[in-house]
Protein backbone atom coordinates (compact mmCIF):
# COMPACT_ATOMS: atom_id res chain seq x y z
CA UNK A 1 0.00 0.00 0.00
CA UNK A 2 1.22 3.85 -0.73
CA UNK A 3 2.44 5.35 2.09
CA UNK A 4 1.47 9.16 2.78
CA UNK A 5 4.53 10.33 0.57
CA UNK A 6 3.75 8.47 -2.13
CA UNK A 7 -0.16 9.37 -2.48
CA UNK A 8 1.33 13.67 -2.44
CA UNK A 9 2.18 14.91 -5.93
CA UNK A 10 3.19 18.92 -5.50
CA UNK A 11 3.69 21.70 -7.73
CA UNK A 12 5.77 24.45 -6.17
CA UNK A 13 5.10 27.65 -8.69
CA UNK A 14 8.73 29.47 -7.58
CA UNK A 15 11.41 31.91 -8.55
CA UNK A 16 11.93 32.44 -4.92
CA UNK A 17 14.40 31.82 -2.21
CA UNK A 18 11.32 30.45 -0.24
CA UNK A 19 10.41 28.12 -3.22
CA UNK A 20 13.74 26.88 -3.19
CA UNK A 21 13.28 26.11 1.15
CA UNK A 22 9.99 24.71 0.48
CA UNK A 23 11.38 22.00 -1.75
CA UNK A 24 13.76 21.15 0.38
CA UNK A 25 12.13 20.40 2.83
CA UNK A 26 9.31 18.10 0.69
CA UNK A 27 12.26 16.24 -0.54
CA UNK A 28 13.07 15.43 3.23
CA UNK A 29 9.74 14.19 3.75
CA UNK A 30 9.91 12.27 0.42
CA UNK A 31 7.43 14.06 -0.96
CA UNK A 32 6.81 14.09 -4.66
CA UNK A 33 7.78 17.76 -5.89
CA UNK A 34 7.85 19.58 -8.95
CA UNK A 35 9.48 22.80 -9.12
CA UNK A 36 8.37 25.19 -11.72
CA UNK A 37 10.65 28.32 -12.89
CA UNK A 38 9.74 30.96 -15.94
CA UNK A 39 12.42 31.02 -17.06
CA UNK A 40 12.92 34.81 -16.77
CA UNK A 41 16.60 34.45 -15.23
CA UNK A 42 19.22 32.82 -17.67
CA UNK A 43 21.10 30.34 -15.11
CA UNK A 44 18.78 29.42 -12.71
CA UNK A 45 19.68 28.74 -9.08
CA UNK A 46 18.21 25.04 -8.56
CA UNK A 47 17.25 24.24 -5.07
CA UNK A 48 20.49 21.90 -4.01
CA UNK A 49 18.76 18.34 -2.98
CA UNK A 50 21.14 15.44 -2.19
CA UNK A 51 18.96 12.85 -0.97
CA UNK A 52 19.13 10.08 -3.30
CA UNK A 53 15.73 8.74 -2.45
CA UNK A 54 13.58 12.05 -3.08
CA UNK A 55 10.94 12.28 -5.42
CA UNK A 56 11.90 16.20 -6.77
CA UNK A 57 12.25 17.11 -10.40
CA UNK A 58 11.69 20.39 -11.84
CA UNK A 59 10.58 22.24 -15.06
CA UNK A 60 11.01 25.63 -16.79
CA UNK A 61 8.13 27.75 -18.83
CA UNK A 62 5.23 29.28 -18.89
CA UNK A 63 1.78 26.76 -19.06
CA UNK A 64 0.16 28.93 -20.88
CA UNK A 65 -2.33 30.70 -19.11
CA UNK A 66 -4.71 28.99 -16.75
CA UNK A 67 -5.87 26.58 -19.03
CA UNK A 68 -2.48 25.59 -19.70
CA UNK A 69 -2.12 25.74 -16.03
CA UNK A 70 -5.16 23.41 -15.43
CA UNK A 71 -3.97 20.98 -18.08
CA UNK A 72 -0.89 20.65 -16.21
CA UNK A 73 -2.25 19.84 -12.74
CA UNK A 74 -4.95 17.54 -14.64
CA UNK A 75 -2.06 15.52 -16.74
CA UNK A 76 0.72 15.36 -13.85
CA UNK A 77 -1.97 14.39 -11.30
CA UNK A 78 -1.09 16.92 -8.37
CA UNK A 79 -2.54 17.06 -5.36
CA UNK A 80 -1.90 20.49 -4.41
CA UNK A 81 -0.20 24.07 -5.44
CA UNK A 82 1.75 26.01 -3.73
CA UNK A 83 2.43 29.70 -5.67
CA UNK A 84 5.54 30.82 -3.98
CA UNK A 85 6.25 33.54 -6.72
CA UNK A 86 8.12 36.87 -6.25
CA UNK A 87 5.75 39.30 -4.50
CA UNK A 88 6.07 41.54 -7.28
CA UNK A 89 4.64 38.58 -9.62
CA UNK A 90 1.64 40.01 -11.19
CA UNK A 91 -0.34 37.53 -13.04
CA UNK A 92 1.00 34.08 -12.14
CA UNK A 93 -1.01 34.35 -8.36
CA UNK A 94 -4.48 34.66 -10.10
CA UNK A 95 -3.73 32.15 -12.68
CA UNK A 96 -3.17 29.72 -9.82
CA UNK A 97 -6.36 30.37 -8.13
CA UNK A 98 -8.28 30.15 -11.16
CA UNK A 99 -6.36 26.66 -12.13
CA UNK A 100 -6.87 25.05 -8.43
CA UNK A 101 -10.32 25.93 -8.93
CA UNK A 102 -11.10 24.03 -12.05
CA UNK A 103 -8.77 21.33 -10.54
CA UNK A 104 -10.35 20.89 -7.37
CA UNK A 105 -7.04 20.70 -5.28
CA UNK A 106 -5.95 22.91 -2.74
CA UNK A 107 -4.28 26.20 -3.05
CA UNK A 108 -1.34 27.86 -0.85
CA UNK A 109 0.49 31.31 -1.23
CA UNK A 110 4.15 32.09 0.51
CA UNK A 111 4.33 35.96 0.33
CA UNK A 112 7.05 37.19 2.36
CA UNK A 113 6.46 40.19 4.47
CA UNK A 114 7.20 43.51 3.08
CA UNK A 115 9.79 45.85 4.31
CA UNK A 116 8.50 48.37 6.97
CA UNK A 117 10.21 51.61 7.29
CA UNK A 118 12.35 52.34 10.86
CA UNK A 119 13.98 55.34 12.99
CA UNK A 120 16.05 57.37 10.32
CA UNK A 121 14.98 55.75 6.97
CA UNK A 122 13.32 58.78 4.38
CA UNK A 123 11.13 56.38 1.98
CA UNK A 124 8.79 57.76 -0.62
CA UNK A 125 6.18 54.86 -0.96
CA UNK A 126 4.95 54.59 -4.94
CA UNK A 127 2.68 52.72 -6.69
CA UNK A 128 4.57 52.48 -9.68
CA UNK A 129 7.76 53.24 -11.75
CA UNK A 130 6.10 55.84 -13.74
CA UNK A 131 5.01 57.47 -9.76
CA UNK A 132 8.78 56.81 -9.01
CA UNK A 133 9.64 59.18 -11.82
CA UNK A 134 7.38 61.67 -10.94
CA UNK A 135 8.64 62.00 -7.54
CA UNK A 136 12.21 61.85 -8.83
CA UNK A 137 10.99 64.58 -11.02
CA UNK A 138 9.11 66.82 -8.49
CA UNK A 139 11.01 66.45 -5.23
CA UNK A 140 14.49 65.51 -6.42
CA UNK A 141 15.10 67.52 -9.89
CA UNK A 142 18.76 68.42 -8.88
CA UNK A 143 19.90 64.81 -7.69
CA UNK A 144 21.84 63.40 -10.43
CA UNK A 145 23.63 59.56 -9.29
CA UNK A 146 20.55 56.91 -9.09
CA UNK A 147 20.74 53.52 -7.62
CA UNK A 148 18.28 51.38 -9.86
CA UNK A 149 17.68 47.54 -8.37
CA UNK A 150 14.12 47.07 -9.92
CA UNK A 151 15.26 43.98 -11.62
CA UNK A 152 16.49 43.42 -15.63
CA UNK A 153 13.13 43.39 -16.87
CA UNK A 154 11.61 46.75 -15.87
CA UNK A 155 14.28 49.01 -16.28
CA UNK A 156 13.02 50.45 -19.78
CA UNK A 157 10.43 52.23 -17.44
CA UNK A 158 13.45 55.21 -16.86
CA UNK A 159 13.72 55.76 -20.57
CA UNK A 160 11.50 58.88 -20.23
CA UNK A 161 14.11 59.94 -17.53
CA UNK A 162 17.16 60.86 -19.11
CA UNK A 163 18.51 63.29 -17.25
CA UNK A 164 19.24 61.36 -14.13
CA UNK A 165 22.39 59.03 -14.33
CA UNK A 166 21.25 55.32 -13.00
CA UNK A 167 23.42 52.93 -11.61
CA UNK A 168 22.10 49.46 -12.45
CA UNK A 169 22.40 46.41 -10.89
CA UNK A 170 21.01 43.00 -12.12
CA UNK A 171 21.67 39.48 -11.84
CA UNK A 172 21.96 38.86 -15.84
CA UNK A 173 23.57 41.24 -17.89
CA UNK A 174 21.36 43.64 -19.65
CA UNK A 175 21.39 43.04 -23.12
CA UNK A 176 19.45 46.19 -24.40
CA UNK A 177 21.06 49.36 -23.09
CA UNK A 178 18.25 51.63 -22.93
CA UNK A 179 19.63 53.50 -20.30
CA UNK A 180 22.77 55.27 -22.45
CA UNK A 181 22.97 57.21 -19.03
CA UNK A 182 24.29 54.39 -16.97
CA UNK A 183 26.45 52.10 -15.35
CA UNK A 184 25.29 48.71 -15.57
CA UNK A 185 26.46 46.23 -12.65
CA UNK A 186 26.18 42.53 -12.66
CA UNK A 187 25.63 40.88 -9.01
CA UNK A 188 23.56 38.03 -7.45
CA UNK A 189 22.23 38.58 -4.21
CA UNK A 190 22.88 38.23 -0.92
CA UNK A 191 24.40 41.47 -0.31
CA UNK A 192 25.96 42.80 2.78
CA UNK A 193 25.49 46.05 4.38
CA UNK A 194 29.39 46.50 3.61
CA UNK A 195 28.80 46.06 0.40
CA UNK A 196 25.97 48.40 -0.34
CA UNK A 197 27.75 50.84 1.83
CA UNK A 198 30.79 51.32 -0.37
CA UNK A 199 28.67 50.84 -3.50
CA UNK A 200 26.49 54.14 -2.44
CA UNK A 201 29.92 55.84 -1.85
CA UNK A 202 31.72 54.68 -4.59
CA UNK A 203 28.90 55.66 -6.80
CA UNK A 204 27.74 59.23 -4.78
CA UNK A 205 24.40 57.78 -5.03
CA UNK A 206 21.71 60.45 -4.30
CA UNK A 207 18.90 57.81 -3.85
CA UNK A 208 17.57 54.25 -4.36
CA UNK A 209 14.88 53.25 -6.35
CA UNK A 210 13.69 49.54 -5.36
CA UNK A 211 10.33 47.63 -5.25
CA UNK A 212 9.14 46.51 -2.15
CA UNK A 213 10.31 42.64 -2.02
CA UNK A 214 10.97 42.00 1.33
CA UNK A 215 13.30 39.03 2.92
CA UNK A 216 16.86 39.30 3.79
CA UNK A 217 18.49 38.87 0.57
CA UNK A 218 18.45 42.28 -0.63
CA UNK A 219 17.51 44.06 2.26
CA UNK A 220 21.00 45.54 3.26
CA UNK A 221 20.75 48.52 0.87
CA UNK A 222 17.45 49.86 3.36
CA UNK A 223 20.09 49.83 6.24
CA UNK A 224 22.85 51.56 3.72
CA UNK A 225 20.49 54.11 2.85
CA UNK A 226 19.35 54.83 6.05
CA UNK A 227 23.33 55.22 6.99
CA UNK A 228 24.08 57.05 4.73
CA UNK A 229 21.07 59.40 4.93
CA UNK A 230 19.64 59.35 1.35
CA UNK A 231 16.45 58.72 0.61
CA UNK A 232 14.83 55.41 -1.08
CA UNK A 233 11.77 55.27 -3.54
CA UNK A 234 10.34 52.24 -2.82
CA UNK A 235 7.65 50.89 -5.22
CA UNK A 236 4.48 49.35 -3.38
CA UNK A 237 3.45 45.77 -4.26
CA UNK A 238 1.11 44.92 -7.04
CA UNK A 239 -2.66 43.54 -4.97
CA UNK A 240 -2.90 39.57 -4.34
CA UNK A 241 -5.62 36.93 -4.58
CA UNK A 242 -7.70 37.34 -1.21
CA UNK A 243 -6.70 33.30 -0.43
CA UNK A 244 -4.38 31.84 2.14
CA UNK A 245 -1.31 33.13 2.70
CA UNK A 246 1.89 32.75 5.03
CA UNK A 247 5.37 33.92 4.75
CA UNK A 248 7.73 31.36 5.05
CA UNK A 249 8.68 27.73 3.82
CA UNK A 250 8.07 26.16 7.76
CA UNK A 251 4.45 27.76 7.85
CA UNK A 252 4.02 26.31 4.13
CA UNK A 253 5.10 22.44 5.37
CA UNK A 254 2.37 22.80 8.51
CA UNK A 255 -0.23 23.65 6.27
CA UNK A 256 0.36 21.26 3.56
CA UNK A 257 0.08 18.92 6.50
CA UNK A 258 -2.95 20.42 7.26
CA UNK A 259 -4.37 19.64 4.15
CA UNK A 260 -3.71 16.30 3.21
CA UNK A 261 -5.45 16.01 6.28
CA UNK A 262 -8.58 17.39 5.24
CA UNK A 263 -8.57 16.85 1.48
CA UNK A 264 -6.78 13.02 1.80
CA UNK A 265 -4.34 13.70 -1.80
CA UNK A 266 -5.81 10.44 -2.40
CA UNK A 267 -6.07 9.97 -6.21
P1 LIG B 1 3.91 36.94 -13.63
O1 LIG B 1 3.51 38.23 -14.20
O2 LIG B 1 3.13 36.43 -12.51
O3 LIG B 1 3.94 35.81 -14.74
C1 LIG B 1 3.91 36.05 -16.14
C2 LIG B 1 3.86 34.70 -16.82
O4 LIG B 1 5.08 33.99 -16.61
C3 LIG B 1 2.76 33.80 -16.28
O5 LIG B 1 1.53 34.09 -16.86
C4 LIG B 1 3.31 32.44 -16.62
O6 LIG B 1 3.14 32.12 -18.00
C5 LIG B 1 4.79 32.62 -16.43
N1 LIG B 1 5.21 32.22 -15.07
C6 LIG B 1 5.34 33.00 -13.97
N2 LIG B 1 5.79 32.30 -12.93
C7 LIG B 1 5.94 31.04 -13.37
C8 LIG B 1 6.39 29.85 -12.77
N3 LIG B 1 6.80 29.82 -11.50
N4 LIG B 1 6.41 28.72 -13.53
C9 LIG B 1 6.04 28.75 -14.83
N5 LIG B 1 5.62 29.85 -15.45
C10 LIG B 1 5.57 30.99 -14.74
O7 LIG B 1 5.43 36.99 -13.16
P2 LIG B 1 6.69 37.84 -13.66
O8 LIG B 1 6.73 39.12 -12.95
O9 LIG B 1 6.71 37.81 -15.17
O10 LIG B 1 7.84 36.94 -13.08
C11 LIG B 1 8.17 35.70 -13.66
C12 LIG B 1 8.85 34.83 -12.63
O11 LIG B 1 9.99 35.49 -12.10
C13 LIG B 1 7.93 34.47 -11.46
O12 LIG B 1 8.01 33.09 -11.27
C14 LIG B 1 8.51 35.22 -10.29
O13 LIG B 1 8.44 34.47 -9.11
C15 LIG B 1 9.95 35.48 -10.70
N6 LIG B 1 10.44 36.78 -10.21
C16 LIG B 1 9.74 37.90 -10.52
C17 LIG B 1 10.20 39.11 -10.03
C18 LIG B 1 9.45 40.38 -10.30
O14 LIG B 1 9.86 41.41 -9.77
N7 LIG B 1 8.37 40.36 -11.05
C19 LIG B 1 11.38 39.16 -9.26
C20 LIG B 1 12.06 37.98 -9.00
C21 LIG B 1 11.58 36.80 -9.47
P3 LIG B 1 1.89 31.25 -18.50
O15 LIG B 1 0.70 32.14 -18.41
O16 LIG B 1 2.29 30.88 -19.89
O17 LIG B 1 1.78 30.08 -17.58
Amino acid sequence: MANVADTQNILVLGGTSEASELVKLLARQRIKTILSLAGRTRNPVLPGIDIPDANFSYRIGGFGGITGLAGYIRGNHITALVCATHPFARTMPFNALEAAKISGIPLLYILRPEWKARAGDNWIEVASHKEAIQQLITNAPQLKNIFLTVGRLEIAEYATAPQYFYIIRTIDDVKDKLLPNALYITDRPPFTVENERNLIREHKIDVIISKNSGGCATEAKLAAARESGIPVILINRPPRPAALHVATAAEAIACIENMRQNYGFNR
